[in-house]
């Protein structure tokens, strides 16, 4: 008999632990040799993190799908149990297709009932599972989807390895949203960095990915964002910070094609799997159909050397009008989900950033020489420093919601703020003499590789002040390009 998941086994009342999931893995192996297990790596806490490798066939596009980065949005790791049991063997031929059911396993075991509680007046948590679900941070309290830059956390770094070893076309993310009252069943988006590979899933792959969903499951999906005022619908709607230090926006800075998946915490947790499942099918089909333009997409997008370089971003823009689907306004503004009646609504959808300051493209950086010892080491691919403190390092967040774009929430920091009483305020000290910092690389900002893939020069680059601004103060270290 075919495995079960633990979601399945229990009629969704409670999420896998990270042994079940591994569980799961090994049973489905012995029946389903259509995979095989590659290791990630190990978790801080020492759990090992499965990749499951489908097809491999020279030339199809590689997809990575990741699962439960918040491990309370635990939605991904479910589905995607589920697809390696049941997706047809068709898939496999035509693409190669990497599954991390469980990105973040040890904050993923801190099941506890009040993760993600529903909590409606505050548009806060989820329906079910009932058996609760772990937490947004790791077992260091690091929020993966804020550590792209400074790779802080081993299991960024592993990630960082497997997407240099890989070089996936297109990475989706999971996750689960509950920022506003709306009729969708999951919104998506794409890198916010403006390039080609993004360009194309947000005009083309989305949308179309969209209406073949709803088309098959009469699910409704849109772009991912909020309202911008609950009682004027006719303010917009509007999509979440530009930031690198976000997964997305990481990966769209590599020029390759990244998805970002929000099913809605309001809908059940059965509903959320299974949307989460379909439109990953979707996205699969549309894959296979699109390939070699992906391909080509993701070719261009990675050998594209733009100058200048934008290095700072206002809110972001209106792209004309959208259509969001939602409930009538009493349903709306008592926060009632599902409303009284299903109701559309057009507003501006403020979806586009446009760089407010660029800069030549740097040849190198100057920087103090201790923050040259912390980038080498936190280069991807190095193994993690068994001797370095907790909390210590390039620990540093940019503002929450930096340039406050209607997007910024209260969702955006990198630590859990209980985390940040024990750090030190500045660990950086002291500028070497003049020079004495520089490097020049063949490739330009080759000083700041963990910041960025290498390969990958994009128009969104970011100050170095993404990467050295902090402390508890927020302390800001002095970081000059070099132009040549
Ligand atoms: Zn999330």
């Amino acid at each position: 008999m075919k495995p079960l998941t633990t979601a399945e086994k229990t009629d969704y009342r409670q999420t896998s632990t990270h042994r079940e999931v591994l569980g799961f893995i090994e049973e489905l192996k012995a029946q389903r040799p259509v995979f095989r297990v590659e290791s990630m790596g190990r978790s801080a806490k020492g759990q090992e993190m499965p990749v499951l490798v489908f097809g491999e066939r020279p030339g199809t596009p590689v997809v990575l799908v990741l699962a439960n980065i918040h491990a309370g949005e635990v939605e991904g790791k479910e589905a995607l149990q589920m697809l390696a049991r049941d997706l047809p063997d068709k898939y496999f031929e035509k693409l190669t297709l990497l599954f991390v059911p469980d990105y973040n396993p040890d904050g993923n075991d801190l099941i506890d009932v009040k993760h993600r509680a529903l909590d409606l007046k505050n548009l806060e948590g989820q329906i079910g599972p009932e058996g609760g679900v772990g937490t947004r941070y790791t077992g260091e309290g690091i929020n993966l989807n804020r550590d792209y830059m400074k790779m802080e956390a081993v299991e960024s770094r592993h990630l960082a390895v497997l997407q240099a070893t890989w070089k996936p076309h297109v990475t989706i993310d999971s996750h689960t949203t509950d920022g506003s009252v709306h009729g969708f069943a999951l919104t998506y988006d794409t890198s916010h960095i403006p390039c080609g590979p993004a360009a194309y899933v947000h005009s083309k792959m989305l949308p179309d990915v969209s209406r073949r969903l709803e088309t098959r499951t009469k699910l409704k999906t849109f772009f991912y964002g909020n309202l911008v005022d609950e009682a004027d619908l006719s303010r917009g709607w509007a999509t979440y910070p530009h930031f690198p230090r976000y997964g997305s926006h990481y990966r769209g800075m590599s020029g390759r094609m990244d998805i970002l998946l929000e099913t809605y915490s309001y809908i059940p947790f059965k509903d959320r799997v299974f949307t989460t499942v379909e439109i990953l099918k979707d996205i699969f089909d549309y894959t296979i159909e699109h390939a070699s333009e992906i391909k080509r997409l993701c070719g261009e997008g990675e050998s594209a050397r733009p100058d200048p370089v934008g290095i700072g971003y206002g809110p972001p823009q209106s792209i004309g009008e959208c259509e969001i689907t939602a409930w009538d306004m009493e349903s709306q503004l008592a926060r009632r989900i599902p409303g009284r009646e299903v109701c559309s609504y057009r507003m501006p959808h403020f979806a586009k950033f446009v760089a407010s300051k660029e800069v030549s493209r740097p040849a190198a950086y100057l920087v103090p020489q201790e923050l040259v010892k912390i980038i080498e080491k936190q280069r991807p691919g190095r193994h993690p420093d068994p001797d370095r403190e907790p909390g210590r390092g390039l620990d540093g967040t940019p503002g929450d919601g930096g340039d406050g774009g209607p997007g910024a929430g209260t969702h955006h920091g990198t630590r859990r703020r209980c985390a940040r009483a024990d750090r030190p305020a500045a660990g950086h000290a002291g500028l070497l003499p003049a020079g004495a910092g520089e490097r020049r690389r063949p490739r330009a900002l080759g000083l700041l590789r963990c910041a960025a893939p290498a390969r990958c020069d994009p128009p969104g680059r970011p100050p170095p002040q993404h990467l050295i601004s902090s402390g508890n103060r927020r302390r800001s270290i002095p970081a000059i390009r070099i132009i040549k």
